[in-house]
């Protein structure tokens, strides 16, 4: 890997505060800083690290997962005196929200921070010009820009590189560091010029700061900001007291029932989140839980008026109410440190959300719960969800990769749920440090992959004979004309058809899976009609790669248990093998064998 790698420091296990205090000529008002300025009674993991190095005059990347506390890493250097370089720490943030919220956070701390973006009045904005270029900046601490203003604003530029030239450039931040690479989820071009405008003020620190990055996003950000030299600083995304748990998703029902039992018995008073889709289901399963378990549970959604909503969010952080059902709008910016458990009642748009809404469990470091409920259906409602959006192609199509990730991670019974999670991050982890704290790893069970392709192939062509002829049928009819299974066909011609029984060997759970995965990867479609009693029906059709697994160009692999379905064992290609063995636990190895994630596979791609 890189050649920083051993500048990386070891990531502490737990969330905490750092036991020892560094000894520089900085220190100490460091110290006093944090207590007296900012309130705080200790650092987080990679905190005053970060700090030291930048006001040792070093370049920094920063990678920290969200919430971690990254701007501190900055603001409380802004106003320190005693470090390398003094003056105005200038910072690049791509959100104007964020930035208002924090300009105002630091005011309330005294501290002297301005922004200037688009919306900036006038007269601000000269004043603040005037500060920097005349004033040698007495009059600010922290100036946020957006990185059009950088990009484009020359008179910013020569006012910035007036300030330089007295010294009074105290440090460059890049927040949001990923949007430099594209790579990135979130690639804005302006970021990408930053490079260009930092050359301008050599000798100045640079601080770049995300909490997304793979390794070829560090790489990126790295080289285009021109600081490949700088320390970095990794903590690892595992959140050991968290446990993990994918259930199978049967009707609402049962589901409720699930959930309902699992508070009782193990939750009892305890504060939690259920996750759900759609402001109905929320209202639905709130009310459910309430008339039928008694569980004091309240829903949560766009769609109630603010004061209902802020009534519900208090009430719950109050802990009047023991349940909040949400949609995933709520959530930001909530920190309630008890959390016990977070459950999602139809799955998560993305991993990556998945590790967000999961993260706002346990932040107190005490064990705590993650339950999600998988059913196929719910991936099907999210990609209509996607399609019917608006949104570009390119959007489109990435949401639907994401979403197949989560699918992925979901009929994934055998790899430990961290080391999928967190490959997604591309950190590794070992499995063997789970310790059983996810359903797979407590499991035990043992999976092989077994090959489909030729089973997938018959599958479509069944498909295509029911297109050509005009039949509408649905995804499960196909499947028992595939296992040859079919007790009551619509057409007796159809028991004739020649893919019937193709897949005789296939038990009815593996056959249903391997149509979805047909599904998830667009070689089959669904197509919506409201039938005659209003209800609406899903009929499956080809789709845009049918042809690719009818010829068997594009190969089908399923994971099948090992103990089950012997008659498999000929196209058996191989086992599901466990995460490959490394001695170091930090991020940037090779989660080879885990979820195909495309953003790790581009990872490793790039790299050779
Ligand atoms: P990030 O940018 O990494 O997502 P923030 O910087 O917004 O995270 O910090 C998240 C929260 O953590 C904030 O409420 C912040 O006040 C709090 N926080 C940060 N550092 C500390 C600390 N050392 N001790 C206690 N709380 C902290
Ligand atoms: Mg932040
Ligand atoms: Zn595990």
């Amino acid at each position: 890997t890189s050649g920083n790698s051993s500048k990386v420091p070891v990531p502490k296990k737990s969330p905490g505060h750092s036991a020892f205090w560094s000894n520089h000529p900085w220190s100490q008002e460091v110290r006093k800083v944090l207590k007296e300025r900012f309130q705080l009674r200790g650092f987080r993991p990679n905190q005053l690290e970060a700090i030291d190095a930048t006001l040792a005059g070093k370049d920094t990347f920063i990678l920290m997962p969200t919430g971690g506390g990254k701007s501190l890493c900055y603001q409380l250097p802004s106003i320190v005196t005693g470090g390398r370089t003094t003056g105005v720490t200038i910072v690049i943030s791509p959100l104007l929200s964020l930035m208002e919220d924090q300009v105002s956070h630091l005011r309330k701390l005294r501290v002297k921070a301005f922004m200037i973006n688009g919306e900036t009045e006038a007269q601000e904005k000269s004043w603040i010009m005037g500060q920097i270029s005349n004033a040698g900046g007495e009059g600010l601490e922290v100036l946020y820009i957006t990185p059009e203003m950088l990009s484009k604003s020359q008179a910013l530029i020569r006012a910035l590189e007036n300030l330089h030239r007295r010294n009074r450039l105290a440090r460059l931040v890049i927040d949001e560091a990923h949007c430099v690479s594209q790579w990135g989820h979130d690639f804005r071009p302006d970021y990408k010029e930053l490079g260009e405008v930092r050359a301008r003020f050599p000798g100045v620190p640079v601080m770049a700061l995300t909490a997304t990055a793979t390794e070829n996003v560090k790489v990126d950000v790295m080289h285009n900001l021109k600081i490949t030299d700088c320390e970095v600083f990794v903590q690892s995304f595992n959140r050991p007291n968290l446990t993990y748990e994918v259930r199978p998703k049967g009707k609402n029902d049962e589901v409720l029932a699930s959930m309902a039992e699992t508070i009782m018995k193990s939750y009892r008073n305890q504060c939690g989140i259920i996750y759900c889709l759609s402001r109905k289901t929320c209202t639905k399963v709130a009310e459910d839980l309430v008339e039928k378990y008694r569980l004091k549970a309240r829903a949560y959604h766009a769609g109630m008026k603010a004061q209902e909503k802020s009534k519900a969010q208090s009430d719950w952080q109050m802990g009047r109410v023991q349940i909040i059902v949400a949609t995933i709008a709520f959530g930001m910016g909530i920190d309630k440190p008890d959390v016990r458990f977070v459950m999602h009642h139809s799955i998560p748009k993305s991993l990556e959300g998945y590790y967000q809404e999961t993260g706002r469990a346990g932040r107190d470091g005490k064990r705590s719960g993650c339950y999600l409920y998988y059913g196929y259906r719910d991936s099907a409602t999210l990609k209509r969800m996607i399609d019917s959006g608006d949104g570009s192609y390119e959007q489109k199509s990435r949401q639907k990769q994401m979403l197949r990730n989560v699918v992925q991670f979901c009929e994934n019974h055998s790899d430990c749920r961290r080391v999928q999670v967190l490959a997604y991050f591309a950190e590794y982890f070992r499995q063997e440090d789970c310790n059983k704290t996810c359903d797979n790893c407590k499991s035990g069970l043992v999976f092989e992959i077994h090959d489909f392709t030729e089973q997938a192939s018959w599958a479509v062509k069944i498909v295509r004979q029911f297109q050509h002829s005009e039949e509408k049928v649905t995804v499960l009819y196909c499947c028992d004309i595939l296992r040859g299974d079919c007790k009551r066909p619509k057409s007796p011609d159809h028991r004739k058809m020649p893919g019937y029984g193709k897949g005789a060997n296939l038990d009815r759970a593996t056959a249903e899976r391997l149509f979805y995965r047909l599904l998830g990867e667009d070689a089959l479609a669904e197509d919506n009609v409201i039938n005659k009693s209003d209800f609406a029906v899903q009929y499956v059709i080809l789709g845009r790669r049918a042809s690719e697994y009818e010829s068997g160009k594009r190969q089908m692999k399923l994971q099948v248990r090992a103990s089950t379905n012997s008659s498999n064992a000929k196209t058996k290609s191989k086992p599901s093998v466990a995460a490959p063995k490394k001695t170091s636990g930090t991020r940037g190895g090779d989660p080879q064998s885990t979820m195909v994630s495309s953003p790790v596979q581009s990872a490793k791609e790039r790299r050779l």
